[in-house]
């Protein structure tokens, strides 16, 4: 296959992260003959540097025209960057937003999946982490209550706050779609998370995720409050397999999922439209106070460059490999510093991304 991937090397750690999942992406081209074209984009504190903008309309053109795009990180560090002294539209933020809304993506994927290997770091109770844990959750990105009306007032004297939580039918059914075809590649589950016992919104988000349902028989669909999934994530998360759930829901419980992992530098994302295309990126940000010591760990960008190859372009045995390569570097005991334990190897950046990239 040949596929056209864009690359946002972006700031800090992203291009030392880059250049390891890019090894990892040109081993497995080899192994299993495809053809990777990689289009270098220009993002965030780089684009500054360069455009003097954090985005500009040609990496949103060249960006289109990739299958899928692949990120390291954007962004600096707010008190001695230069960047921050811009006024906010201007900052590196600024251009992921954008381009996000150029591109659509209104679909947020964030795995939490807990290693064998990396139990220790997992804050849970020693019986909960013990039966691990494999969940995905499944965010609407561009509506709900922060896309919604918003204004502050003053009424009979008294300081008033309103925003407003909307969601249309076709926004509800666009991002059920993708939660049940990703379920569809995985146990095939989806839990709907959602308020439908207050919230009209909910109440309309539940209706039309049954509706979608009917058309992917052979995935189980469940339904759970937010204040109880909340809970569940902290007390049984093996139960899960992808959590569906709308923008604000899925900004907290994405964030509770991936900590109880308990390691930043593992957690990959992907944003996706209703295309096959994709933004795939790791969770964590540029980490400035570690850019360029060769001390980052570059499995999450690893791991995000694996969705990338099931999710984008059906790639699942070649997605398989690079998930198995990392699995067995972490079972022979090598370590970047962010998640070494007493008994393993501590290796650098460039060294893991060898480590995982031999074993494709
Ligand atoms: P961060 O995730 O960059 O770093 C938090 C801590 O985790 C730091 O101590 C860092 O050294 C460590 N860390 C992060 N990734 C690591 C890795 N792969 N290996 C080893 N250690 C790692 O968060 P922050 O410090 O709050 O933000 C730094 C910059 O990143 C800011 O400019 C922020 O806006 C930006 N940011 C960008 C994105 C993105 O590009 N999507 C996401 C979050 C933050």
């Amino acid at each position: 296959m040949n596929c056209r991937i864009g690359v946002i090397s972006g700031d800090g750690i992203g291009p030392e992260i880059v250049r390891e999942a890019r090894k990892v992406l040109d081993r497995v081209a080899g192994k299993f003959g495809h053809s990777f074209d990689y289009t270098e984009l220009l993002l965030g504190g780089a684009s500054i540097d360069a455009h003097g903008v954090p985005l500009t309309e040609e990496t949103v053109r060249q960006a289109k025209a990739c299958d899928a795009v692949l990120m390291g990180s954007i962004g600096g560090d707010a008190k001695t960057s230069p960047w921050y002294r811009l006024e906010p539209s201007k900052r590196p933020e600024a251009g992921l937003l954008g381009i996000r809304k150029a591109l659509n993506l209104f679909a947020n994927l964030r795995p939490a999946y807990l290693y064998r290997e990396l139990r220790g770091a997992c804050p849970l109770r020693e019986d909960i982490s013990e039966a691990g844990f494999d969940l995905l959750i499944m965010r609407e990105l561009t509506g709900g209550l922060y896309f919604g009306e918003r204004k502050t007032e003053v009424i009979d004297g008294v300081r008033t706050a309103v925003d407003t939580l909307s969601y249309n039918e076709h926004e509800i059914r666009r991002i059920a779609k993708r939660a049940f075809d990703i379920a569809v590649k995985r146990r095939k589950k989806v839990c709907s998370v959602d308020k439908a016992n207050v919230l009209d919104s909910s109440r309309l988000w539940r209706k039309v995720v049954e509706e979608v349902a009917q058309e992917y028989p052979q995935v189980e669909l469940s339904h759970m409050y937010v204040d109880n999934c909340a809970m569940q994530l902290v007390m049984n998360p093996a139960q899960f397999d992808v959590i569906l759930t709308e923008n604000m829901f899925g900004d907290i419980l994405s964030d509770e999922a991936s900590m109880v992992t308990g390691s930043i530098g593992m957690l990959s994302s992907a944003s996706l439209n209703d295309t096959k295309f994709g933004l795939y990126e790791p969770s964590h940000g540029s980490a400035p106070d570690i850019a360029g010591q060769d001390r980052a760990n570059p499995i999450a960008t690893i791991l995000s460059a694996a969705m990338m190859l099931r999710y984008t372009f059906d790639l699942d045995r070649e997605a398989d490999a690079i998930e198995a390569a990392v699995r067995q570097v972490l079972q022979e005991g090598w370590r970047t510093g962010d998640i070494f334990s007493e008994g393993c190897t501590c290796v650098g950046t460039v060294r893991m991304g060898d480590l995982i990239a031999e074993r494709i």
